[in-house]
């Protein structure tokens, strides 16, 4: 869950958790520990057709969710991170 300081310039002002409710740590409107941001809008052929769901989960919370999958997450290396 994020909020900004200036919506129309989006400056990132908070993000929490939306498993845990924790306040992830944010400085100068960058997130400053791992964190899994979600923004889908379901298609046409979901139930949810149109519906826009965002949110976020810490790096723990992400552990535990994918530690559940019955298939694991496909894992790779990325030589340059933004
Ligand atoms: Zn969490």
């Amino acid at each position: 869950m994020r909020k900004y300081k200036n919506q129309q310039a989006k400056q990132l002002e908070q993000v929490s958790c939306n498993m845990c409710g924790r306040e992830l740590k944010v400085e100068n409107g960058i997130v400053m520990e791992g964190v899994f941001p979600v923004d889908i809008v379901w298609g046409y052929f979901s139930s949810r057709d149109g519906e826009r769901h965002s949110f976020d989960l810490c790096e723990s919370c992400y552990e535990r969710w994918t530690a559940g999958f019955q298939i694991p997450v496909a894992k790779g290396q990325e030589k340059e991170l933004i």
